[in-house]
């Protein structure tokens, strides 16, 4: 399949901080790739650099399998990395005339794209009039002009309501159905698995995993277990090798499963030991307990 981008071992420093540390992951076309990580682990800073407004330190990315120059590359590539800024006092449908003038775009364009984004029926309508939903829209519609072969959204949902929020992940759903490849950033783990087909998971700048959202971290689960001897528990966890890291919570020994085992399995293996169980659940984690134990919040 086509590379629309690639990056690798890109590194960016600002004086003492290493906002990206080597970081590599390659786009291709049709994905709708996230970036996903807390706040500060250098998702907006990999936007700005592959965008030619941030200088990069080290490490390479690459627009379209090289083929091109970067100036001519962006000239394909559609980006909302700021707040939606039009003149407050223009119509949606003359904000977008200007936008179509800067880009060499004709205007028989505006329709079809206000059309996409649902505020064909208000193109009259003054900007200022706008929700911040609508204005985020307008957005999108603006940054589709030119038809570009992808489309990159810093946060596209931050402040907005949750029918704001539904609207705009609706939208990006719709335009990756056409074709467009989308990359957006977000720290939002619900918002990467609605929405995206793959990600790339960043935590203080370091990249801990690359790939489909569907095997993000995938585990075989923890089991949950509990007897009078707590210390021939861990004993046991110890010494087979089925098991990974446990911890104890609330008097429950917790246990990683490293293999796909069978609670039969288990209580036998306990029982066989001497050890009788008074409780034992096979829990799967949930992605988002998954998601703050790989970025370490949990
Ligand atoms: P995110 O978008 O994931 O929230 P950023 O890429 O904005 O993260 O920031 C990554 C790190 O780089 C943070 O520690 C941030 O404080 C730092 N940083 C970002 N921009 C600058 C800058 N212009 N000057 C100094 N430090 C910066
Ligand atoms: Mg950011």
């Amino acid at each position: 399949m086509e590379t629309i981008l690639s990056i690798s071992n890109l590194t960016k420093k600002y004086g003492f901080i290493t906002a990206l540390n080597q970081v590599s992951f390659t786009i291709k076309k049709g994905e709708v790739y996230g970036i996903l990580g807390p706040n500060g682990s250098g998702k907006s800073t990999t936007l700005g650099i592959v965008l030619q407004v941030v200088n990069k330190t080290s490490g390479h990315f690459e627009w379209f399998g090289g083929n091109y120059s970067t100036h001519e590359a962006l000239k394909k590539v559609g980006a909302i990395i700021e707040r939606p800024n039009f003149y407050p006092y223009m119509s949606a449908y003359n904000n977008l005339k200007l936008v179509c003038k800067i880009k060499g775009v004709p205007e028989s364009k505006i329709d079809e794209k206000l059309a996409l984004v649902k505020l064909l029926d208000r193109k009259n309508s003054k900007f200022q009039s706008f929700s911040l939903g609508m204005k985020q829209r307008l957005a999108i519609a603006s940054a589709l002009l030119n038809d570009p072969e992808i489309l990159i959204l810093d946060e596209p949902t931050n402040g907005l309501d949750p029918q704001g929020i539904y609207q705009i992940r609706s939208l990006i759903k719709q335009i990756a159905s056409q074709g467009t490849t989308i990359l957006l950033a977000s720290h939002l783990l619900d918002e990467v698995e609605k929405v995206c087909s793959h990600v790339v998971i960043l935590n203080k700048g370091k990249k801990l995993y690359a790939g489909p959202v569907d095997q993000m971290a995938s585990t075989y689960g923890y089991v949950e277990l509990q007897a009078d001897n707590q210390e021939s528990i861990l004993a046991i966890l110890k010494a087979e090798n089925i098991f990974g890291a446990a911890t104890v919570e609330n008097g429950l020994v917790k246990a990683y499963l490293k293999k796909p085992v069978s609670t039969g399995y288990i209580n036998q293996l306990f029982f066989n030991q001497g050890v009788v169980l008074n409780h034992l659940v096979a829990r799967k984690e949930t992605l988002e307990e998954q998601f703050l134990k790989i970025t370490d919040q949990l």
